[in-house]
């Protein structure tokens, strides 16, 4: 990451963002030492001006911001973190700096991708993903058809638990089943996006 901390009297924007929902949450400013200090700890760490010294995110209210990643822009001068709140961000109460609030979940479907994809390129003993990529295309597909079959029995009762956990095994399943085969739910994406544009 090149972040050049000269060109703007040692203070940097960085603009936080949910790992997860893809929603902007605050804005603040580092300087090198409070950059550090985020990579270190964990924990999002600001320069507050106000205060005039570094300044942990969650200190007094413990609604910490954890670190998923930090990025650069691309001349260097505006900080992109990803973090995980822990609670609502801005000192109002609300969610966001912004008042919006950051209650969708439909992201972290790009984390589980992500990690899917992981088990598959470096599979470990421990994974039940990755022994699914190792018993081959088949044995994967079949069981997207097992866990369909499960959940239309589980819509015919009205257990919301049992129905739930049937949905997130379906939805699990057929992302392993995408990765097996070597497609991205994008692509699957862009076939939904052409019959709607088709429609309207
Ligand atoms: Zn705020």
């Amino acid at each position: 990451m090149n972040i050049d901390f000269s060109k703007m009297n040692g203070l940097i924007p960085a603009i936080v963002q949910d790992a997860v929902s893809g929603k902007v949450l605050m804005q603040g400013y580092m300087n090198e030492e409070a950059l550090e200090k985020t990579k270190e700890s964990g924990m999002v760490t600001f320069f507050s001006r106000s205060k005039n010294r570094l300044w942990t995110k969650g200190e007094t209210s413990g609604n910490f911001l954890e670190l998923v990643s930090i990025a650069g822009d691309c001349d260097g001068d505006s900080i992109l973190v990803k973090a995980n709140p822990r609670g609502p961000v801005c000192h109002t109460g609300s969610d966001t700096c912004w008042d919006e609030e950051n209650s969708s979940k439909t992201g972290f479907i790009d984390q589980l991708r992500a990690i899917i994809k992981d088990r598959k390129n470096n599979p470990s003993d421990k994974s039940y993903t990755a022994s699914l990529f190792a018993k081959g295309i088949n044995k994967v597909a079949q069981k997207v058809g097992e866990e369909a079959v499960e959940i239309v029995i589980e819509a015919k009762d009205d257990n919301k638990e049992l129905f739930l956990g049937e949905a997130a095994d379906l939805l699990f399943h057929y992302l392993v089943l995408l990765e097996a085969k070597g497609y991205e739910l994008d692509e699957v994406m862009q076939v939904l996006i052409e019959r709607h544009s088709k429609k309207s």
